[in-house]
């Protein structure tokens, strides 16, 4: 059995843990390679658009927890 993505940003499933690797998540905003969860992907179109400082940096994902 394949195990599903963990999503790096928060460290849940991919493409959410209800339906874990059911369809592939977002692409991070971040490198534009990185797979996050629908989830994250959201908040880093939201980041995206209201911070002017953009969505969170890799670095700062693990810093979160
Ligand atoms: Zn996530």
């Amino acid at each position: 059995m394949k195990i599903p993505p963990i999503c790096p940003r928060c460290g849940g499933w991919i493409p959410n843990n209800a339906t874990p690797g059911a369809y592939p998540g977002a692409v991070s905003r971040t490198d534009n390679q990185t797979e996050v969860c629908s989830e994250c992907g959201q908040k880093e179109a939201m980041e995206d658009f209201f911070d002017s400082e953009g969505c969170l940096s890799q670095q700062e994902w693990k810093a979160h927890g």
